[in-house]
């Protein structure tokens, strides 16, 4: 898996120090002076938060729920989003949020089109507040069409995989932020070769 990296963005230290302050930030927007913090509602969705998302919440010492969404928009070996559609039957959001404090949390934000669906859903069922937050925010020409509330690092407008984020569903277990070198995504005949090889 090693022999498949060009560079590492973001190294494990990095994200470490980074979560920290970003939790203690997620608590304090959370906390009323004088009062405890808010039981919170967080929204990982699938499956590239996964690993972002488990390490951010056990530095939220506070009552809260995990809810999860999915949404596809990169189907396999895609390199460049289809558009973003939420699967059913692996999203378990309860018909109303009234009363909750609601996290959404990504891995990425490129085009924001997946972060804005997911928004929208939640917005719907009424949640007491709804903040959203991601691990990377794309550097790109054109702005999202969402920002995140809570960003831990901004990124290079390339393709990126580890810490929870895939190509072709593998790398999610690197521990580091990674791009991949170009022969990796070419020479399999997939309409994407061009894109993952930087002629996007
Ligand atoms: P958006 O809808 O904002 O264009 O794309 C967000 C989704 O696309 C993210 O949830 C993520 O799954 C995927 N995505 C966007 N850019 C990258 C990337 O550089 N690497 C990987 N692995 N996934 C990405
Ligand atoms: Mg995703």
């Amino acid at each position: 898996m090693d022999d498949d990296i060009r560079d590492i963005l973001i190294g494990r230290a990095s994200i470490a120090k980074r979560l920290d302050e970003l939790a203690a930030q997620m608590l304090a927007d959370h906390t009323e002076a004088g009062h405890e913090p808010a039981e919170l509602t967080l929204v990982p969705i699938l499956t590239g938060a996964m690993i972002f998302a488990s390490d951010l919440i056990r530095r939220l010492p506070v009552k809260m729920q995990i809810r999860v969404m999915s949404i596809s928009s990169y189907p396999g070996d895609a390199t460049t989003s289809r558009g973003a559609s939420v699967e059913a039957a692996l999203t378990r959001i309860p018909e109303s949020l009234a009363g909750l404090h609601v996290v959404l949390i990504d891995d990425i934000l490129d085009t924001g089109t997946t972060l804005l669906k997911a928004s929208e859903l939640l917005r719907a069922k009424g949640p007491a507040s709804l903040k959203t937050c991601v691990l990377l925010r794309k550097e790109r020409d054109v702005p999202p069409v969402i920002e995140a509330d809570y960003v831990a690092f901004s990124v290079p407008d390339e393709f990126v995989v580890g810490y929870g984020l895939d190509y072709d569903d593998y790398y999610r277990n690197l521990p580091d932020i990674a791009v991949l070198k170009p022969e990796v995504f070419g020479g399999d005949g997939h309409s994407d070769d061009a894109d993952a090889a930087g002629e996007r």
